[in-house]
């Protein structure tokens, strides 16, 4: 279960979170959906750790994340503890950060390699199975150049499962490819989704939102401005904000 707790996030006088609460049970879908600015990018950020929330705290399966509670001040966790606990968030990026300089399969196994998780041996067969997963078993000595953004995002989600994270994190994972090669990455996240891996997705994909979301988010200014199932928010959304953004992006 993933929690977030109430988080503030501002850049100089601009807030960008204000007063996000979340859980994300295992095993669920959560699709957030916003316009843009909305803060979508910087709630996934601060769920990783990479961005510190100036009030707030978020937990992974009870463990705290980045700012730890005590007694009323918070305390930062150490560099170390904060790495620990990323290893078992997964990240995918709208531009897929793969490591240009390494094979396909080097992208894969270079994580559990590089935490000390499993030798390289042993690495290297789990990344082949998942690029196997991913339908690219025949591309594990390709480098990143070599393939269409829909393979390089198909690697990014097989590097990301490689540290068998808790959760997976996807932030627009086809908003950057060309029309044609969405489908392909889509039936991969619906995948994961079915064989019950927790996600975190921010996506316009309001079809694709429909058919695999457990609980549908939208946030707006910074806030949740509503929350529940598909059928509640994308068919029924009791906001006006909810029904205008929706009325531009379906
Ligand atoms: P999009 O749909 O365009 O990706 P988003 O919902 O992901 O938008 P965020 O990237 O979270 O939005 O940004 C929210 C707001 O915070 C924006 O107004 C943005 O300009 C601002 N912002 C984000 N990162 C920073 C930063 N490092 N420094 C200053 N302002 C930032
Ligand atoms: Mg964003």
């Amino acid at each position: 279960t993933v929690e977030v707790h109430d988080v503030h996030k501002w850049y100089g006088t601009h807030r960008v979170l204000d007063g996000v609460d979340l859980t994300v049970r295992p095993r669920e879908v959560t699709v957030i959906l916003g316009p843009s600015g909305s803060g979508k990018s910087t709630l996934l950020r601060v769920i990783n750790h990479l961005e510190k929330p100036e009030i707030g705290y978020v937990s992974i399966n009870g463990e705290l994340i980045g700012v730890k509670r005590h007694g009323d001040r918070l305390k930062e966790l150490s560099e170390r503890a904060i790495l620990t606990q990323r290893g078992r968030i997964g990240f995918v990026f709208q531009n897929f950060n793969l490591f240009p300089h390494l094979t396909v399969l080097d992208n894969v196994a270079a994580a559990p390699v590089a935490t000390g998780k499993l030798g390289k041996p042993e690495a290297q067969k789990l990344a082949r199975e998942l690029l196997d997963r991913v339908g690219l078993a025949d591309k594990t000595a390709a480098y990143p150049r070599q393939l269409s953004g829909g393979q390089q995002q198909r690697v990014a989600i097989a590097r990301a499962l490689a540290l068998r994270p808790g959760v997976i994190l996807f932030d627009e994972p086809t908003s950057a490819l060309d029309p044609e090669l969405v489908g392909e990455v889509l039936a991969v996240i619906k995948d994961l989704a079915t064989s019950g891996t927790t996600l975190v997705i921010v996506t316009h994909e309001i079809g694709f939102a429909r058919e695999i979301a457990d609980r549908v988010v939208f946030i707006d200014g910074g806030k949740i401005v509503e929350q529940g199932p598909p059928s509640e928010i994308l068919d029924n959304p009791r906001y006006e904000r909810t029904r205008d953004f929706l009325s531009k992006v379906l």
